[in-house]
């Protein structure tokens, strides 16, 4: 008899069209196209990926019917909610004749993993008997809130559009009210539909983690207790998967230059609204003056069209250049996290996206938090409470701004900060080593995938 051909295992992966969200989906196809799989992307026409920078995956586009409006919107529960309409047939559609293709190949497709987002795939996944995963892209400390805040909400105890009440949440400590993962434009029900998706009723057998054991041990725990199906946290998932950008903006490298020529430890990394926020005329100013003021160098990440009412800067203040002089540096997208890896860097003001929140850690850089909206806020309360990696912003007012930058970066107390940042760093490293707990997951969670494949 010969010897049979070992058969392809395929993979198709469905990212959320967020940038927060397509980072760590792709990370992870990187990760697992190195342990054999093939790949593919199936992904919305909205904020589609660039297959030139994935040259080993391939990409099933699906129409979204997200209109101008829908995007201009800036509403993302409901846009997140047409996309799920949208999207599902045609994925079923275009699986089916992959899963033709494949057979006529003799090859398979292992399963689906989807964006925990991304419901309708795992509607597909059933309906075409085949195996989903589902990727949660936000700390576990968020989820953990998430049902806690559902929880409240169904109860009467949460005011409908947030709280700015600095009281603990019962049941969620060290989360004060105004640490509650509220969404930014959708009513307390509207977003509690969402949530309830996300959470509820799931029929996925797996969930893998874009966190670490090292990081959020005690809620994995409570979580998996409460869970019935596996779960894997296999993160930074950007630490375990070879190098890859999936950058939606072009990034500008002429910053790393830039710090190149700076003292060590001296900058300030502007990044405070990530891919998704905006900010006001006068809240750019208030902001613009902190950093001038503080005489310390800064590089500022400002998005196009993160200013409401400008394309790019052009609503930066008259003697705001003047005021800076030579000691900053805007640029439209940075390449982050080699921006954090240089050591010319000595603390990163972020919003605190999951993903911006592990990539500072992971460098040891310490943190100005400043949430805008969402798990951005459980994020901040973690990183300045429970890790202490970071001081809280409270509000964008000028001096607060000048006084937090200059603590950071000058202070003992950044130091200290610094430190802890770095204790972390060697944790996190220790972690993604090949006999790594996050190492150790992903190898799991490919054993379990081979499981139902054989
Ligand atoms: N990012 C980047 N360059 C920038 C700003 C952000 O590469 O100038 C990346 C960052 O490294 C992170 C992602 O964009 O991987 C943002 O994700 P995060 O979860 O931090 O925030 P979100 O955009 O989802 O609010």
């Amino acid at each position: 008899m010969g010897e049979q051909i070992p058969r392809i295992r395929h993979l198709v992966l469905v990212p959320l069209p967020y940038q927060g969200h397509i980072n760590p989906m792709l990370q992870l196809g990187t990760a697992l196209h190195s342990k054999g799989f093939s790949i593919t992307v199936a992904h919305t026409i909205y904020n589609s990926p660039n297959p030139q920078n994935h040259p080993h995956f391939s990409f099933l586009p699906m129409p979204d019917g997200l209109s101008d409006s829908d995007l201009a919107s800036g509403d993302l529960v409901s846009n997140i909610q047409v996309i799920n309409e949208n999207c599902k047939e045609s994925l079923r559609r275009s699986l089916e004749q992959l899963m033709q293709e494949k057979e006529l190949q003799g090859d398979t497709i292992s399963c689906i993993i989807s964006d925990e987002l991304m419901f309708f795939a795992e509607d597909v996944a059933n309906n075409l008997k085949l195996l989903s995963i589902i990727l949660r892209t936000t700390s576990a400390a968020t989820s953990f809130a998430r049902c806690g805040l559902l929880k409240l909400g169904g109860e009467g105890q949460v005011s409908l559009q947030g709280s700015s009440s600095h009281d603990l949440v019962p049941q969620l400590h060290p989360l004060r009210f105004k640490d509650l993962p509220f969404s930014l434009t959708a009513s307390f029900g509207k977003f509690a539909v969402l949530m309830e998706k996300a959470y509820s009723n799931r029929t996925s057998s797996a969930i893998i983690w874009n966190t670490i054991k090292c990081l959020e041990q005690s809620t994995l725990e409570k979580i998996q207790q409460q869970s019935q199906v596996p779960i894997f946290p296999i993160g930074p998932i950007h630490m375990i998967a070879p190098p890859v950008s999936s950058n939606l903006i072009k990034e500008d490298r002429s910053c790393i230059s830039w710090l190149d020529k700076q003292p060590h430890n001296s900058v300030i990394f502007v990044s405070s609204l990530g891919s998704i926020a905006s900010l006001s005329e006068k809240e750019v100013a208030e902001i613009a003056s902190g950093l001038a003021n503080s005489k310390l160098p800064f590089l500022w990440v400002i998005r196009p069209g993160s200013i409401r009412g400008s394309d790019w800067i052009e609503l930066l203040p008259k003697d705001f250049h003047d005021a800076a002089g030579d000691k900053g540096c805007i640029v439209r997208w940075a390449p982050q996290r080699e921006v954090l890896a240089h050591p010319a860097v000595g603390g990163f003001w972020s919003h605190c996206g999951w993903n911006s929140t592990l990539e500072s850690i992971a460098e040891g850089v310490p943190m100005i938090c400043k949430p805008c909206f969402g798990d951005q806020r459980v994020n901040v309360r973690y990183v300045s409470h429970v890790w202490r990696v970071g001081l809280e912003l409270e509000e964008l007012k000028r001096e607060e701004i000048e006084r937090a930058v200059r603590r950071l970066i000058l202070h003992d107390e950044g130091k200290e900060m610094r430190d802890r940042a770095t204790k972390l760093k060697k944790k996190f490293e220790i972690c993604t080593r090949e006999d790594g707990s996050s190492n150790y997951s992903l190898n799991e969670l490919v054993n379990f995938i081979m499981s139902y494949d054989s």
